[in-house]
């Protein structure tokens, strides 16, 4: 099984080559040929597995089709991880003047809402700050998105940022493709799943 073969087009898959990611993991293999023919999933896998790129390349290979700011929304637990995520998507969008920005809480939301004027096509951030910007911030609007991933949702659960979630849940489009991510399986991650998913298909590695 090769990237190719899952799907993946040849731009990323000459990204992922030069990234030297050559083989696809056993998350990347299982999931790639749903989430890149728009299915929701829910997948149960650690960090480590390869499951940020296993969601950035659906993401970013729907947006090449027709770029939009605010295409997609990233919501992890810490600001360590939404850094780590953002730098895969950077990395794989090299050459495609993909526009990415990290939201979290603990630093200036000013400069945040500057970065939010430049129409990045993908938010990564943790859900208290993401929150904040979209009831505060003129011009952070959601119209366009096309994708919600929520990435280690038991942590993100477990921080208490369920009603944050919930309330972003009620802004952005219902039309839209989502993929939860988590490393285990708990009522509060089930709760998410029937509040976030649309008929998913369930991973496990
Ligand atoms: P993650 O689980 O997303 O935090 O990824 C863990 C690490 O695996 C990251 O450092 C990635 O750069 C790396 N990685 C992801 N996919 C692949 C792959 N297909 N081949 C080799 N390394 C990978």
């Amino acid at each position: 099984v090769t990237f190719q073969s899952l799907g993946v087009c040849e731009e990323l898959v000459e990204a992922c080559n030069r990234l030297k990611y050559v083989k696809p993991t056993a998350i990347q293999r299982e999931s790639l040929v749903y989430t890149l023919k728009q299915r929701d999933i829910i997948a149960l896998a650690e960090t480590g597995s390869g499951k940020t790129l296993a969601f950035a390349l659906p993401v970013i290979q729907n947006l090449l089709d027709a770029p939009q700011p605010f295409y997609a929304l990233v919501l992890s637990p810490t600001r360590e991880l939404c850094m780590q995520i953002a730098e895969h998507f950077e990395a794989l969008g090299v050459g495609i003047s993909l526009k990415t920005t990290v939201i979290v809480g603990g630093l200036d939301p000013m400069a945040q809402a500057i970065a939010l004027s430049k129409k990045p096509h993908i938010i990564i951030g943790t859900p208290g700050r993401i929150l904040y910007h979209m009831q505060n911030t003129k011009g952070f609007n959601f119209k366009a998105l096309k994708f919600l991933v929520l990435d280690e949702a038991d942590k993100l659960l477990n921080m208490d940022f369920e009603k944050d979630i919930n309330q972003i849940l009620d802004i952005i489009p219902k039309k839209r493709n989502t993929f939860l991510f988590s490393a285990t399986m708990t009522n509060k991650v089930h709760k998410l799943q029937r509040a976030s998913l649309k008929d998913p298909v369930k991973i496990e590695v």
